[in-house]
């Protein structure tokens, strides 16, 4: 009878065993059984999809590039009767913030011409007729050398009176004073004073 009861506890405790390493063997291959490796293989196409759709979400964000409260304003404007062209950098209108180019190009006046177009500046540029406002002229007046500008019909308008004499001058810079000595911007008409003086 004894040794029947330790045959019996014997088959059952090697069954035991037999099952534990059944289920410790199994635990390990279900580690990378095919149902995870397929896991994996996803995981590893849906990061690459991900990345696929960043991309394209940055190059879509660049093609649709739009205007900031930062966006340099550069307006150029060209005068066709001197030739000159004009730049002026503002701030940029509120009306034109947060604009593709395509949308600037509906909003501004017919005159505009979208010469660049980047989230960091856009550059406008327009012809004008007549001169711009560059154009100075100086002439003796009551005794003093007076400088006065060429308005956009080149008519003389007085803008104001310099300190210098005519008294002491050579009669050359006096006769050419007569005449009206035309110079062209800040600098030109600085550095011609500053020969009088
Ligand atoms: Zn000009």
């Amino acid at each position: 009878m004894r040794k029947w009861i330790i045959a019996i506890v014997t088959v059952i405790l090697v069954i035991a065993l037999g099952v534990a390493i059944g289920f410790f063997i199994g635990n390990q291959e279900a580690e990378d059984s095919p149902e995870i490796l397929e896991d994996k293989v996803l995981a590893k196409q849906n990061k690459q999809e991900v990345e696929e759709t960043n991309e394209l979400w940055i190059a879509t964000s660049r093609q649709e590039e739009k205007t900031t409260p930062s966006t340099e304003w550069i307006l150029k404007t060209t005068y066709n009767d001197c030739g000159h062209t004009i730049e002026e950098k503002q701030n940029i209108p509120t009306m034109y913030v947060n604009l593709t180019k395509e949308e600037l190009k509906e909003k501004l006046e017919k005159e505009w011409n979208i010469e660049k177009f980047s989230r960091e500046q856009v550059v406008l540029s327009r012809y004008q007729h007549g001169i711009c406002k560059e154009h100075y002229v100086l002439r003796e007046k009551d005794g003093y050398i007076a400088i006065y500008t060429l308005n956009q019909y080149d008519q003389e308008e007085f803008l104001e009176m310099t300190e210098i004499s005519v008294q002491y001058l050579p009669e050359l810079d006096v006769e050419n004073l007569k005449q009206g000595i035309h110079v062209t911007g800040k600098k030109e008409l600085n550095e011609t004073i500053e020969d009088y003086e």
